[in-house]
């Protein structure tokens, strides 16, 4: 995510193929602040040493509730239990408290039920739901930590009270807007 008047951005996520967001930092010229994690599943991880070498240490940004993935390498399931690295410059991601980097300023929505400290960023029209909210879809709450009430509560009472034009950028497939998803979500019914 990059303010293209500042050229100031955020990572959101760190995913299997870090080499193409480093690319494009680089043809860019963005100034990265800030990573910032929706969850620590390790689809949305995997790419954090890589763009830590690169970047340097900027700060990762993740809710408290999945911190010790991150400070301890501790496995965020028991289901596939992968450790990673410990991260040095860890920082939290609070409900209701803007997180701020560079000229970007983002809402934090805890919005757990996936994972535990699941959150969405809401920046202007754009949110971020990690693997909260998908286009016709909500993620899945099947793992031993997973609370499938707590995801759909969470999805209603922080991402469906948005307005209908804001646009959902999840964390696997396409884009789509708050309004479709409340008029078509067959999870949300
Ligand atoms: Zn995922």
């Amino acid at each position: 995510m990059e303010d293209e008047n500042t050229g100031d951005a955020v990572i959101i996520d760190a995913n299997f193929e870090p080499e193409l967001m480093t690319r494009l930092i680089r043809e860019r010229g963005a100034k990265v602040s800030a990573i910032l994690l929706t969850h620590t599943d390790v689809d949305h991880v995997a790419g954090l040493a890589e763009l830590l070498t690169v970047l340097g240490s900027v700060p990762v940004a993740v809710h408290d509730a999945e911190r010790d993935v991150l400070v301890e390498g501790k496995p965020l399931r028991h289901e596939f239990a992968i450790a990673s690295p410990p991260i040095e410059n860890v920082v939290s991601l609070v409900d209701g408290q803007p997180f701020k980097a560079g000229s970007l300023e983002f809402e934090v929505l805890h919005t757990p039920g996936h994972s535990p400290g699941g959150v969405s960023l809401r920046i202007g029209d754009a949110v971020f739901t990690g693997d909260a909210l998908f286009a016709g879809s909500v993620g899945r709450s099947d793992f031993r930590n997973s609370d499938g009430k707590a995801l759909l509560e969470g999805i209603r009472s922080q991402l469906l009270s948005m307005p209908d034009e804001v646009e959902v950028y999840s964390g696997h497939g396409p884009s789509t807007t708050i309004g479709q998803e409340r008029r078509t979500n067959p999870f949300l019914k």
